[in-house]
């Protein structure tokens, strides 16, 4: 047993094999029989169980490794393994993110237990293909952690990855940080060293996806949601430091200069991600723990949406505050995929100002499409209750905003490649409204009335209780 200790105050999510024995312990890992299909078995096992349980598959194909998915597909999940209740998830966050702690470098790490040189990635790893049309077997949880030649500075992030050879991966690149770091290497026509870690601790899982400034190591943050220091080591190639006890860590380049066909793949929207020329990971060595667990995160399940969709809340949440202190909390519904619906909780804001918000939210990220903004008593966690806001708070001819032609989502199938509309729906109370117009109805008692008090279940009939004695 190489797995650490956990400490006093260590959150439950600090280790991976510990949240496997916290899942399990809990009644939410479901172990399948050994030697499932790594084509469609997993992920089909995987969905039907996602919210409900983990889901770990032993050996599939008869593979010497392993499979997880489903770690974090609750919200209330993801606060347990912070170890805080699920209304402080955002900003404890948010707070993390704001107060990194550096990683500590250790020698001896268990993702180094197993060397192999020589790669052949799909007979080290058990990688599955997930859903109809991919275009093969994905590694979809891994971290691709790059590193700054110039500054030394690395960055944390998730790609979908293509098994495109033996030794070869074909990556997405969003433009963003990762893409940052490689295009200032492949001007000089050089590669740029990365690693790509999977099976890693919830808490680094949920890191590797905060919106935080370029040269940000998001594996700091991690440090700040465990209380301690990450132990990271040097990779055996190349100088990227990788999370010590992690199961598995793939060493290699993103490659100057070349692109190669990379999709289809089912993405979080629930289509398929088309096929273009993308780029190319060339690997050069892979290390593991003794019996790797090699995580795999489906497209469009809970896990994948909740993994981007809170630490985006926490970002957008701290970035409309700074403008608008009116605004109180903020949700990206699952129904919009986590990332294309904001709600905007705001407490009595001016006249005209939740259109501000409205302006403002649809700035803070491009994937955002369509924000509403409710009052303090409507729940923004309920899409029932945000409906109901729109329903009865709203008119379209007043409280619409739409703004065309603006940079959207390249994954979102109606816009014309990734340019579309923005809308937003003031579905606030009007400043100044009549006391009673817009008030809410309440029966007086019906939260405190103690129900296990009043109700009789001893009484086997109704008729007895009203007969007149
Ligand atoms: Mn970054």
């Amino acid at each position: 047993m190489t797995d650490h200790v956990q400490g006093e105050g260590v959150p439950p999510g600090a280790d991976l094999r510990g949240w496997l024995d916290h899942l399990a312990g809990t009644d939410r890992l479901s172990v399948t029989r050994t030697g499932l299909g790594l084509r469609h078995e997993v992920a089909a096992v995987a969905n039907r169980l996602d919210g409900t349980s983990a889901s770990l598959f032993p050996h599939p194909d008869g593979h010497p490794g392993s499979v997880v998915s489903g770690l974090l597909s609750q919200r209330s999940w993801m606060a347990e393994a912070l170890g805080v209740d699920e209304g402080s998830l955002v900003r404890t966050f948010e707070e993390a993110c704001l107060s990194p702690v550096p990683w500590a470098e250790v020698a001896d790490a268990p993702v180094q237990e197993v060397v192999h040189d020589d790669v052949d990635l799909e007979q080290i790893l058990p990688i599955p293909t997930h859903n109809e049309h991919d275009s093969g077997s994905y590694i979809t949880a891994g971290l691709l952690i790059s590193r700054q030649r110039s500054t030394g500075a690395q960055n944390v992030s998730i790609h979908r990855l293509q098994v495109s050879g033996p030794d070869r991966l074909g990556a997405l690149l969003l433009p963003r940080h990762t893409l940052r770091f490689f295009e200032e290497r492949e001007n000089d026509d050089e590669d740029l060293d990365i690693a790509v870690v999977v099976g890693v601790d919830p808490l680094t899982l949920m890191s590797s996806q905060a919106i935080v400034p370029l040269g940000q190591d998001e594996l700091e943050i991690s440090g700040a949601l465990r209380g301690a220091p990450l132990r990271v080591t040097r990779c055996l190639t190349n100088d990227v430091r990788v999370p010590a006890d992690a199961e598995i860590v793939i060493e290699g380049r993103l490659v100057a200069n070349r692109r190669e066909p990379e999709g289809p793949f089912g993405e979080f929207p629930q289509y398929y991600g088309e096929r273009a020329e993308r780029h190319v990971i060339e690997v050069d060595r892979v290390t593991h723990r003794r019996d790797p667990v090699f995580h795999t995160i489906v497209g469009g399940g809970l896990e994948h949406l909740l993994l981007g969709g809170i630490p985006r809340e926490a970002s957008f949440l701290s970035h409309l505050r700074r403008s608008f202190p009116c605004v109180r909390d903020v949700h990206l519904s699952l129904g919009g995929v986590s990332r294309y619906h904001l709600y905007v909780q705001v407490d009595s804001p001016q006249p005209g100002e939740a259109k501000n918000v409205i302006l403002g939210a649809l700035a803070t990220h491009y994937d955002i499409k369509h924000v509403t903004v409710v009052d303090t008593d409507v729940d923004l966690h309920d899409p029932r209750e945000v409906e109901w806001a729109v329903a009865t708070r709203f008119q379209a001819d007043s409280d619409l905003v739409v703004v065309e032609g603006s940079q959207g989502s390249k994954l979102d199938p109606s816009t014309q490649a990734g340019v579309g509309a923005k809308l937003g729906f003031d579905a606030t109370v009007p400043v100044g409204s009549p006391d009673m117009k817009f008030l809410r109805i309440r029966v007086p008692g019906e939260a405190e009335v103690d129900l296990d008090a009043v109700v009789d279940r001893s009484t086997g009939d109704w008729r007895n209780s009203v007969a007149t004695r």
